[in-house]
C-alpha cells in the first residue's frame, strides 16, 4: 500500500475542500470496508484519504410518518436492517441490508459506501490492467464471464455489486449530495452510470462530491415491498441475481409497481416492460409467466451467462407473487 495523509474534517465544506481534481488524488473514507481492501492491492493507490467518519450526524435514521425516511450516508448497514420503522414501513430496504455480505460487514460498513463500492469483476480485482483500470480491453469479453452482466454492458461487463442500491431504486430514493460548497439533490436513477457513458466510474460523482443521506417517500397503506436475492453461498456473498419490488394493490389487481433486478447489468437495473405491465395485472400464475415474456428481451448475454436470463424471471415472477398473494 502506498503512503497517503490522512484527513478527519469536522465539516462537510472542510471535507470538499480537500479534494483535488481526480479520485488519484483524493478519496473518501468510511467504514473501509472495500477502500482499504482496494488499498492494500493496489487497485487505488490515493495520496489523501479523507475520513468522512468524523463528519457530526451523518449515521442517523428519521422516519416521519407521512413525511418519509431519511437516512445519513454514513448509518452502518446493519443499524439499517434493524431499525422497526424501516422493517415495518420499507421491508425491501430492511430485507436487502439483512442480506449483504456478513454481520461483521454489516456493523462496519455504511449505506454510502455500499452504494458507492467499486465492481467486483476479477479482472478488475486482479492483476489485469483493464479498461476500468486505463487499459485497453476488457478481459471479460473472451474470458470468464459467469458473473458479468447480460445487459447494459459494453465496453466493459461488470454487475453492480450493492444489494442496497437496488432496493433503493425499487424505493426511488432520493440522495443528497454535497458538491462545491451546496447540497443538491440526485434521483438514484441518476446517480449510477452505464460503462458506454464512463468506463472508469460507476457513479456521477465527481472528486469532492460526498453522498449526505438518501431519502425515501413515505408510502401508501396498501404498498407491499420485498427483496430476494440468489447468490451461490448463504452469506458473505454477492449477488448472482436479485430483485426488488415495490408493488401497490387495488382490490384483486395491481395499481402499479417498480420491480428492479440486481446482478444482471453494471447498474442497478428497473425493468421498465415489467413495471409497467403490473398497472392493473390481476397478479394470476399465467399472468405472470405472460408478462415475463417480455422482461430483459434487450438482454445479451456472454458465453457463460445466459443462465442469469431464466433466474431472473423465475425470481421476479416468485417475488411479486409472494407480495401478492
Ligand atoms: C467479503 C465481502 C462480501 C461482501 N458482500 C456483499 C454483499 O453481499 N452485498 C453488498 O451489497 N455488498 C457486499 N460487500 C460490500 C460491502 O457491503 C461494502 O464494502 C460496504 O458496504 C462499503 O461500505 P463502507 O462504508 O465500508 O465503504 P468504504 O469501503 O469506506 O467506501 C467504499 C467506496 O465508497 C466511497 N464512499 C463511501 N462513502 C461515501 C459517501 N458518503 N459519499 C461518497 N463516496 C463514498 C469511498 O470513497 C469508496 O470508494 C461485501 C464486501 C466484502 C469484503
Ligand atoms: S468487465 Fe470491466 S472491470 Fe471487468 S475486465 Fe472488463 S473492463 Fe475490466
Amino acid at each position: 500500500m502506498n503512503n497517503f495523509t490522512y484527513f478527519q474534517p469536522k465539516t462537510l465544506q472542510e471535507a470538499g475542500e480537500m479534494f483535488g481534481k481526480s479520485w488519484h488524488e483524493t478519496t473518501a473514507l468510511a467504514g473501509g470496508t472495500d477502500l482499504l481492501g482496494l488499498m492494500k492491492d493496489d487497485i487505488e493507490a490515493p495520496r489523501n484519504v479523507v475520513n468522512l467518519k468524523s463528519l457530526p450526524g451523518l449515521n442517523r435514521i428519521s422516519y416521519q410518518p407521512g413525511k418519509g425516511l431519511k437516512i445519513g450516508a454514513l448509518t452502518s448497514i446493519a443499524k439499517i436492517a434493524s431499525h422497526s420503522d424501516i422493517n415495518k414501513r420499507y421491508p425491501v430496504l430492511a430485507q436487502a441490508a439483512k442480506q449483504v455480505a456478513s454481520p461483521q460487514l454489516r456493523n462496519v460498513g455504511t449505506i454510502g459506501g455500499n452504494i458507492c463500492q467499486r465492481p467486483r469483476c476479477w479482472y478488475f480485482r486482479g492483476d489485469f490492467h483493464c479498461l476500468r483500470k486505463g487499459g485497453d480491453i476488457c478481459y471479460a469479453v473472451d474470458g470468464k464471464n459467469k458473473y458479468h452482466c447480460v445487459i447494459g454492458g459494453g465496453p466493459c461487463f461488470i454487475v453492480h455489486p450493492s444489494d442496497m442500491a437496488v432496493a433503493l431504486l425499487a424505493l426511488d430514493a432520493k440522495l443528497t449530495v454535497y458538491s462545491g460548497g451546496k447540497n443538491k439533490t440526485v434521483a438514484i436513477g441518476d446517480f449510477f452510470v452505464l460503462p458506454e457513458k464512463n468506463v472508469r466510474r460507476e457513479n456521477i460523482l465527481l472528486p469532492g462530491e460526498i453522498v449526505v443521506d438518501i431519502r425515501i417517500q413515505e408510502l401508501n397503506n396498501n404498498t407491499k415491498s420485498g427483496y430476494v436475492k440468489f447468490a451461490e453461498r448463504g452469506v458473505w456473498d454477492f449477488a448472482v441475481v436479485s430483485v426488488a419490488a415495490v408493488i401497490q394493490k387495488n382490490g384483486n389487481a395491481l395499481k402499479k409497481g417498480r420491480v428492479v433486478l440486481g446482478g444482471v447489468a453494471p447498474a442497478p437495473w428497473f425493468e421498465k416492460k415489467i413495471s409497467k405491465k403490473l398497472s392493473g395485472l390481476i397478479p394470476s400464475e399465467k399472468n405472470l409467466d405472460e408478462i415475463m415474456k417480455t422482461a430483459l428481451v434487450d438482454a445479451e448475454p456472454l458465453a457463460m451467462n445466459e443462465y442469469k436470463l431464466p433466474l431472473a424471471k423465475n425470481l421476479m415472477k416468485r417475488l411479486i407473487g409472494e407480495l401478492t398473494a
